[in-house]
Formats: structure tokens, sequence, C-alpha cells
């Protein structure tokens, strides 16, 4: 200490960095392995490793504290509707776009290949969320693109691309293309057919992935910089589907008008947007009239990535809070080792370690939906069960994770605040919590089955009083259509409890399936850390983060 020094820094955590996200996070790891993404382990340690880095984790900072700017003209007064976005953005993007976050199952349609990708695309929540939303979209896209076979065939080789290209340019310069979707408006979003914007065919061009000219507004627009958009706007027969490029094939412009940038909670590195369609060029993908159950493919893919998403968001809370109370000395004892802080983190963990399950799970489930009938059923409810549940956890528990690290944690330096604000957006959009619920109701209404493939996996996991208890109140509470509406947030919190403790039952060890039994099944609490006595807490909390 030098004479000026008034004191020494002590007690303080050095920063959680330079760590492997993935290699660190083991209920992470076993269900990769567990669900069919063994062979992707390799580059899942790479990715995690770079996006652990404190070089990848200031980027994240970086590209949030310096948000996107609008530059609707140039200093000559042309219009041309641009955002200029800090190069940290710039940075991330490349970096995941190498990592195949936004195409790996397209470029490599194997066994596991999306249990690897909503991965990758967890792992990177973990340190810069707003990429994720270009990306997800741009993954998304091309289910519903595949209703438009000349429009997917021209698209896909640049869908493909893992060359980060944000040049506004015609699709034959681009190296890598990104999709945005665009969909809500001011009368309207959870309700897309109130959407007004007009869609008129051009002359001789009616056929599949026939040109119209688009006339109307959206009043949210997420990533307005990417190449092309999904939209919805009317024809004489009804709502259609259309994809709408930023830069026609000879290089102009498509009329884009961005008005102005969304001023936004959370997910401030991504620019969010309300556009004016003008005389603007789309192709129809899917038939006319068929608008909204040709972008629900896209919708049911994004929902997948809400859980991911939310999952990477509590995980990096969590190991941010498990971090600090190991290193942080309270009243004499470190912070970990005080038998009410053990519980609150214990309680965080069940969470987290039931949120990953639950994700690859459904990345499982996706997986297999092409070649089976019944996974499909399954991925179909339980998706939207998950993004209900998953995305609805979050905000509370990212807020207890914060709490654990005392006034540090409320302190923008610290990751904390950051996580906090993304977290509701994925509750928010691609369906809000109640159109969820009534998402889950029209599942079991139109698809008969899906709840046989929910139970059937209920059942695989028989055994446990306290779970088969719970099965067998969920199998009466699906039996009775009564006032379905008014019941939905209840049916489909239990239908996730009870998927999420079959999971840990077969999958988890023991102490943790049985303190997930004990804390949300049997003696549920109001707050995290309100535990039953008499859990086994060593094993998850050991388990939760190698000390
Ligand atoms: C940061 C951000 C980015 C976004 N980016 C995009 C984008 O890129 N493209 C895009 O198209 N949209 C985007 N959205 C819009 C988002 O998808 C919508 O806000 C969302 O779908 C809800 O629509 P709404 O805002 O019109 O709310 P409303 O539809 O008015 O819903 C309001 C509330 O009512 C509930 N509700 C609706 N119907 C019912 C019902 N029948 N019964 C009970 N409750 C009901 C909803 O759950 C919600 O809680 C974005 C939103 C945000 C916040």
């Amino acid at each position: 200490m030098n004479s000026f020094d008034t004191h020494e820094v002590a007690n303080q955590p050095p920063p959680f960095e330079d760590v492997d996200l993935y290699a660190c996070d083991a209920p992470l790891r076993e269900g990769v392995a567990r669900e069919g993404g063994a062979w992707a382990e390799a580059r899942l340690h790479a990715f995690g490793a770079r996006v652990g880095s404190a070089e990848v984790m200031e980027l994240g900072r970086e590209a949030n504290r310096h948000a996107p700017e609008l530059r609707s003209h140039d200093r000559y007064g042309h219009r041309i509707d641009e955002v200029r976005f800090h190069p940290a953005w710039h940075a991330v993007m490349a970096l995941a776009m190498e990592h195949e976050v936004h195409n790996l199952p397209w470029r490599e349609p194997r066994p596991g290949a999306h249990v690897a990708r909503s991965s990758l695309h967890s792992l990177l929540s973990q340190v810069e969320s707003g990429s994720c939303c270009p990306l997800t979209m741009t993954f998304a896209c091309r289910p519903a693109l595949a209703h438009a076979p000349e429009v997917a065939a021209a698209w896909e080789p640049k869908l493909l691309g893992t060359e980060y290209d944000p040049r506004l340019a015609p699709l034959a310069d681009k190296r890598s293309v990104l999709v945005g979707m665009a969909m809500t408006e001011k009368q309207g979003g959870s309700d897309v057919r109130a959407n007004t914007t007009r869609a008129v065919p051009l002359e001789g061009t009616a056929g599949e992935g026939g040109e119209y000219e688009l006339v109307g507004h959206k009043w949210f627009c997420s990533a307005p910089m990417s190449d092309a958009f999904l939209t919805l706007a009317q024809t004489g027969r009804g709502l259609s589907c259309f994809l709408v490029p930023r830069v026609l094939p000879d290089g102009t412009r498509n009329p884009f008008r961005i008005q102005r940038l969304k001023d936004k909670l959370g997910n401030r590195s991504n620019a969010s947007s309300e556009i004016e369609y003008a005389g603007t060029r789309g192709v129809r993908v899917g038939d006319e009239g068929r608008g909204v159950r040709t972008i629900l493919e896209m919708v049911h893919h994004t929902r997948l990535d809400c859980v991911s998403g939310s999952t990477g968001l509590m995980r990096q809370a969590l190991a941010q809070a498990l971090h600090h109370a190991r290193h942080r000395e309270a009243f004499g004892k470190r912070l970990a080792d005080q038998a009410l802080m053990r519980a609150v983190l214990a309680d965080l963990a069940l969470e987290v370690e039931a949120a990953t399950a639950l994700m690859l799970r459904l990345a499982r489930a996706f997986d297999e939906s092409p070649r089976d009938e019944g996974a499909r059923a399954f991925g179909r409810i339980a998706t939207a069960v998950g993004k209900y549940w998953v995305c609805k956890r979050a905000p509370a528990m990212i807020y207890e994770a914060m709490e654990c690290l005392g006034g540090a944690g409320y302190v923008e330096e610290s990751i904390l605040p950051r996580l906090y604000r993304e977290a509701p957006v994925n509750a928010i959009w691609e369906g809000s919590g109640n159109v969820m619920c009534l998402d889950v109701l029209r599942a079991m209404v139109r698809e008969p089955d899906a709840v046989p493939a929910f139970l059937a996996e209920l059942e695989a996991a028989r055994g446990d009083a306290r779970l088969d208890a719970a099965t067998a109140e969920l199998k009466r509470e699906l039996a009775r259509p009564e006032d379905a509406e008014r019941r939905a947030r209840t049916l489909v919190e239990r239908m996730a409890l009870a998927l999420q403790a079959s999971l840990l039952v077969r999958y988890a060890p023991e102490p943790v399936s049985d303190a997930f039994l004990a804390a949300r099944l049997e003696r549920p609490a109001l707050t995290f850390g309100a535990l039953p006595a008499g859990l086994e807490l060593e094993p998850i909390l050991a388990r939760a983060l190698p000390a």
C-alpha cells in the first residue's frame, strides 16, 4: 500500500470470465449427450470458451451500452432507412454466424442438430441476447419458406452462409443473409387477423412466388437491417404471407421506411423498429389466404428459441450468483456456506436444471419431428407449454440471483441488470403468456395425438408417488373441458412442472429430482429459497458450477 491508498480492496470476487461456459454446465453437457448431440461436443466447448472469454463478454457489454441509431436520410437528404450499430454488435454477429447459431440443423441435418443448435443459442444468450433475435428469425424462416419452393431455392444458399455480411445489397451479391419477421401492427399483435396492410398482385406474376406490391405499416419489426422479412398482408383472399427483400435484384432499395426505433426496456443492442410499406415489393410464400398458417411454421421454431434464450439468461444469472457467493464472506463465513443462502442458490439451480432438461428435450422433438409423428405431436404441445413456463420463470429467477450479489448485482458493471431487463421479452414476443396458454388449448383440440404424446412422456417416468399423483391430477384436469380458457394458466403450469419433474426423475441425480419434486410439486412456495426441510443440497450446488 502506498501512502495515498486509504484501504485495501478485500472480500470481492474475481470476475467470472475466461470460463468455458459449456464445460462448467454439467446439466447442459449431460443433456446434450442424452438427447443426441454428443457429436457436437467439440464445437460446443469451442463456442462455450469463446463466449465465456473476457473479450466476448466485453463485446456484449459494449453492444448494449452503445445502442443502435437510426439514420433515416443521408447527409444530402436522400432517404436511406439504415441503422448504424456499434462494432461490438457486428463482432458478436460474426462470431455467432461463424458458429452456425442461425443455421446448424439446416447445414447439417442429422439427429441431434437441433439439440446442438439450441445449446449454442443458449450459450450466446448468456453474454449477448440482442443478437439472438436476428439469428433466431433467420434460423426459423426456413420452414415457412419451404411453402414456396422457388423462393426457398433462391434464398437457401445464402441462408446457409456462415460469413456475416451486414451490407444492404442484392441477394446475388451477398455472402449470407438475415431474415426478419414483420407481423405485428398497431391495432393488433396477438390477433394478426386484424392486420390492415394490403398486397396487390403485379400484372402477370400471379403464380407461386408471384410478385405483389404492399402498402401499410408494422408496429414492431426487429432487426430492420436484415435482408428480407416474412410479413403478413391482406389480399382479396385474406391474410397472406410474403417475403419482402430490402434490396431488389437490380440493386435499388425496396421502399422500407423505418419510422423510428423503439426505446426498449432491454434487448438494447438489437434494433426494433416501426416501419411502413409504401409500394413495397414482396413475393408470396404459401397460398393466398393461408398466411397465418404459413408463418406459424416460423413461429413454432422461434418459440423453441424463447425457451433456450431464457434458459441461457437464467444459467448466466445462476453462475454469477454461485461464483459470487463462493468468494464473498459475511458475518465471518462465506455466503455459499450460510444455510439460508445455500437454500436460495440450490432452489435457483433446480430451476435452471429443469429449464435445461426441458429445452434439450424439446430440441430433440424438433430433430425427430420430420420422421416421427409422435415426436411432432409432442413437440407441438410441449413447445407451447415450455415457452410459457420457462419464459415466465426467468424474470423472477434472475431477480433472485441478482439479490445474491447484494448491491453489486444492481450495478450495471455486473451483468445482472442486463439479464434482468432482457428476461421479460421472451415471454412477451412470439406469443405472450395468455396467448401461449390458449395455444396449448388449441393444440389439444386440433391435434388429437398431442395430449397422448405428452402424457406418454410423463408415464415414462412413473414410479415416484409425488410425480404419479401430479400426473393423475393433470389427467383429471385435462379431461374437464368446461371453463378451459379461464383455467388455462393453471393447467399449463401443471403440465410444465410435471414434464420438468418427469425429465429430472429420469435423468438427473437423485438429490436434484428429489428436491424438485418436493419444492415444485409437493410443497411449492412463493419465493425462491423457501425449500422444504430435509433436502440434500450439496450435490445440487456442486453440480451447478464446479468450485
Ligand atoms: C422487443 C420487441 C420486439 C418485437 N419484435 C417483433 C418483430 O420483429 N416482428 C413482429 O411481428 N412483432 C414483434 N414484436 C411484437 C410482439 O410479437 C407483440 O408485441 C406480441 O405479439 C403481442 O402483441 P401486442 O403487442 O399487439 O399485444 P396484444 O395482442 O394487444 O396483447 C396484449 C395482452 O393481451 C393478451 N391477450 C391477447 N389475446 C388474448 C386473449 N384472447 N385472451 C386473453 N389474453 C389475451 C396477451 O397475452 C397480452 O398479454 C416485438 C415486441 C417486442 C417487445
